[in-house]
């Protein structure tokens, strides 16, 4: 039984002492996870500082985890709490067994001495009643008796002296039987206090588990909390700056698109602003896209803001194709864009279509220059805001970007 009993408690200790899976995880893997989460940013957001897209995504993967690290505080909390009150009932068990203990020992010490007395009692009251009735035998009694030469006040006396005599053996023997009762109770509660020991001692170390584990989680729920306010703090910082160099690539792109749209009007007037079949062609065929065009959340601004084109995932170095046929309007350094390419294709469908390649190492045509679809017109790079090598391929209708994909599919 009290074997038993320390078993179950320690695999209780055990439970409490080993890790949940959740807290095995192995720390690489939230790395590797952060860091792809940091080229994702990168892709998405082109030109993102890698140290602040790094801030960006731990503050996303502790604002993650928070829930978990708040509901396993919770628990080792409450398991905390149940171990403490395992302990303190344990130790009031153990304290009220004790205490019985002492008590029946008391008892015991106290009904062995009147039994003493009693067993004392009983021999005086019979010596006292044969010496009285000159009686000088049990069995001289008796024979008076039967012969009815006995005197009366002899009998009557050893009468009296029976009966009190057995007035004190039967307290003898209910005092007797009182104590072998408690003598059984304490060797019982004895046993008990054993095993209440035992589980006293099993219910402390339970509790300083709890307590290193409950510790432990609300440390990890700490240190998630502070993690997710350094970084908020970080991408508040930069959060002005960060609005700043955003307007200032829009203004960019917007100056850049208007002095493409001008260029588009000074032809249209001129008519028959066609080149080739009107039909482009993906500059970067069999290379996937890895941001398409579109109006995303930036993570640092809060802001919406637009992906003016479609990202291809181009390996720097690699010639680069017009999309279709056309001229020239613009080659060369442009900041943000790094060094880009744009090719004017004429009236599409009744639309001014133009398309830009940008982040080039190397542009290989000029100004003015009629293209052929299909031809180099660069090689691929990683140049401007951008933080790795990739074609940021737009097209420009009337002036203003559109999704390239329909033009290209
Ligand atoms: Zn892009």
């Amino acid at each position: 039984m009290k074997h038993r009993l320390g078993l179950a408690v320690t695999a209780a200790v055990l439970a409490l002492v080993l890790p949940t899976a959740s807290a095995v995880a192995d720390p690489r893997d939230d790395k590797s996870k952060v860091d792809d989460r940091v080229k994702e940013l990168q892709q998405e957001f082109e030109g993102l500082d890698e140290d602040l897209a790094r801030v960006i995504a731990e503050r996303d993967e502790a604002q993650e985890k928070l829930p978990d690290a708040e509901a396993e505080s919770k628990a080792a909390d409450d398991a905390l709490a149940e171990a403490i009150e395992k302990d303190q009932d344990m130790a009031a068990r153990l304290t009220s067994a004790e205490n019985a203990q002492k008590d029946l020992k008391s008892s015991i010490k106290s009904g062995t001495e009147e039994i003493g007395k009693h067993k004392t009692s009983a021999a005086r009251i019979g010596r006292q009643a044969y010496q009285n009735s000159g009686i000088t035998s049990d069995l001289a009694m008796l024979l008076q008796m039967a012969e009815g030469t006995s005197a009366d006040g002899g009998i009557g006396r050893v009468d009296s002296a029976v009966r009190s005599q057995q007035r004190t053996i039967d307290k003898l023997s209910e005092q007797r039987a009182l104590n072998k009762n408690n003598e059984e109770r304490l060797s019982g509660v004895t046993e008990k206090i054993s095993d209440l020991k035992d589980e006293a001692a099993e219910a402390v170390v339970a509790k300083e588990a709890a307590q290193v584990d409950a510790k432990k989680k609300a440390d990890s729920l700490n240190d998630l909390i502070s993690a997710k306010d350094d970084a908020e703090k970080t991408i508040s910082d930069n959060k002005a700056t960060t609005e700043k160099q955003l307007a200032d690539e829009k203004a960019e792109q917007d100056r850049l698109a208007k002095k493409v749209r001008e260029w588009e009007k000074e032809q249209e007037k001129k008519g028959n602003f066609t080149f080739g079949d009107g039909v482009l062609a993906n500059p970067a065929k069999g290379y996937p896209i890895t941001s398409p065009f579109g109006y995303r959340i930036h993570p640092i601004t809060g802001a919406k803001k637009l992906h003016s084109g479609t990202d291809f995932g181009v390996p720097c170095g690699t010639p680069i194709h017009a999309a279709g046929d056309g001229v020239v309007v613009g080659a060369g350094w442009t900041g943000g864009y790094g060094n880009r390419v744009v090719v004017s294709h004429g009236k599409i469908k009744g639309d001014s279509i133009a398309s830009t390649y940008n982040h080039n190492t190397k542009v290989k045509v000029h100004a003015g220059q009629k293209v052929k679809k299909g031809d180099v017109i660069s090689i691929s790079g990683t140049t401007g805001a951008s933080t790795g090598c990739h074609l940021h391929f737009e097209i420009m209708k009337n002036g203003g970007y559109v999704n390239p994909m329909p033009y290209i599919s």
